[in-house]
């Protein structure tokens, strides 16, 4: 006992002398992609190039219009999938009923829905009530297919009851400031969204890790981050410096992008889902943890006429092709699946395996 206790004043003493205050460890970038603007993925695609030439993966949360827009094209398709092997993540963004701009997606009582969009108190009388288009359900589907074998882990969203339209199934969440440069800097944390009821209603609770980030768009924004990133007096409280920035906000003018860029490059740059799940922030409530001792074995592997797939902890099976297709599907599993491929195309596919709270992933090659 005594040992730990010197141990531990060992540690404070080294943690807090002068020179051993060191800069955030990770640092990560969100890029919003709003609804309205899906037209800017030509510009999205020369962030992204010039993310990857300075080593710099990014978070791309991405709005029901920007995720229809890209699954309408085969194309964007392939480009999404080589940023993600690149190192890129695919998370997902929404506009609640809250926001001047809404997606047009809610979970929310339709009656609730109108009398939000139309209270002055929540939504400016200069925003458009918009049109309701549906329960977020088509988006969470979409959103699957799109993030594919990489699996959609982030949310990004402003509302004032998350728990409401968040993805159940997705245990990272970004938040942060317009406002508040100090927000660019956190340790990631745990928040319970919900138990909230509406109607007859009710949602969560949802338990998410989540890491704040502030809103960047312009060279003074950038200043005032790297000032405080190089002040370690403040910046060594944290182990996480983030920001956002909008499509829209690169196409206006970007050089506030391109500054960022060069300063974050080689500074612990990572995904949110990557810092995330280093943080091991407890259990979140989220289907989407994946598992880190789960072994999903298969084989053989290439196969030509038929494939086993085993995890003792299986209990759903969906294997997709790269762009995301489904191609089988099983569910009521005891742990193995025989699944017959002699009709399959050539090709490499992934197999993704559920428990009741964690997922396993395979790729197969099917010759
Ligand atoms: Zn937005």
């Amino acid at each position: 006992m005594r040992h730990v206790y010197v141990l531990l004043l060992l540690m404070g003493w080294l943690s807090s002398s002068p020179g051993a205050q060191a800069q955030p460890e990770h640092s990560f970038f969100v890029i919003h992609c709003d609804p309205g603007f899906a037209h800017l993925w030509p510009k999205l695609r020369q962030m992204v190039q010039y993310a990857s030439a300075h080593d710099v993966p990014l978070t791309l949360e991405l709005s029901p219009q920007w995720v229809e827009a890209i699954l309408a094209d085969p194309a964007r398709i392939d480009t999404v999938r080589a940023w993600q092997a690149w190192g890129h993540e695919i998370g997902a963004h929404h506009h609640g009923i809250y926001h001047c701009f809404w997606d047009s997606l809610a979970n929310y009582p339709i009656d609730t829905i109108w009398a939000i969009r139309t209270d002055t108190t929540w939504v400016p009388a200069a925003c458009e009530p918009g049109a309701y288009k549906g329960t977020l359900d088509a988006f969470y589907d979409q959103l699957d297919q799109l993030a594919g074998d990489s699996l959609l882990l982030t949310w990004g969203s402003s509302d004032e009851h998350p728990e409401v339209d968040l993805y159940p199934g997705v245990p990272y969440r970004t938040d942060g400031s317009r406002y508040d440069p100090e927000r660019a800097f956190s340790n990631p944390y745990v928040v319970t969204h919900g138990p909230w009821t509406a109607g007859n209603q009710t949602w969560g609770p949802y338990t998410t890790c989540q890491i704040d980030y502030f809103f960047i768009d312009k060279p003074g924004k950038v200043n005032a981050v790297k000032n405080l990133y190089l002040d370690t007096n403040f910046s060594s409280n944290y182990s996480v410096a983030g920001v956002v920035t909008h499509v829209f906000d690169f196409n206006e003018s970007p050089d506030y992008f391109y500054q960022w860029i060069n300063f974050i490059s080689g500074k612990g740059c990572k995904t949110v889902r990557e810092i995330l799940r280093q943080a091991d922030c407890g259990q979140t409530t989220a289907t989407h943890a994946l598992s880190q001792n789960a072994t999903l074995r298969a084989w053989p592997n290439p196969a030509i006429d038929q494939i086993r797939i085993e995890w003792e902890d299986m209990r759903e099976l969906t294997i997709r092709d790269l762009t995301g297709r489904i191609v089988q599907q099983r569910h009521g599993l005891t742990g193995q699946a025989i699944i017959g491929v002699h009709d399959w195309p050539a090709g490499v596919y992934i197999a993704e395996a559920r428990s009741e709270r964690h997922i396993a992933l395979a790729r197969i090659v099917v010759q």
